[in-house]
């Protein structure tokens, strides 16, 4: 999937966030309050998270992906 950032309009580099502390992938909880789009991929599921970077700016944005 393209992803752009919206400042810079150039396409966005994806990556993976890590934890400094044990180098895992970090994760999103949701909890029970969670609504819209994340509501509807379920209540307290753990998603992995894709980080996407804009090399000109440096933006991050964090999209929770549902498997
Ligand atoms: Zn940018």
């Amino acid at each position: 999937m393209d992803k752009r950032c919206p400042d810079c309009g150039v396409t966005m580099e994806g990556g993976t966030l890590v934890s400094s502390v044990d180098r895992e992938a970090v994760k999103l909880r949701t909890d029970e309050s969670a609504g819209g789009v994340l509501g509807k991929l379920g209540m307290k599921e753990t998603l992995p998270i894709d980080a996407w970077a804009c090399p000109e700016c440096g933006l991050v944005r964090l999209y929770a992906e549902s498997e």
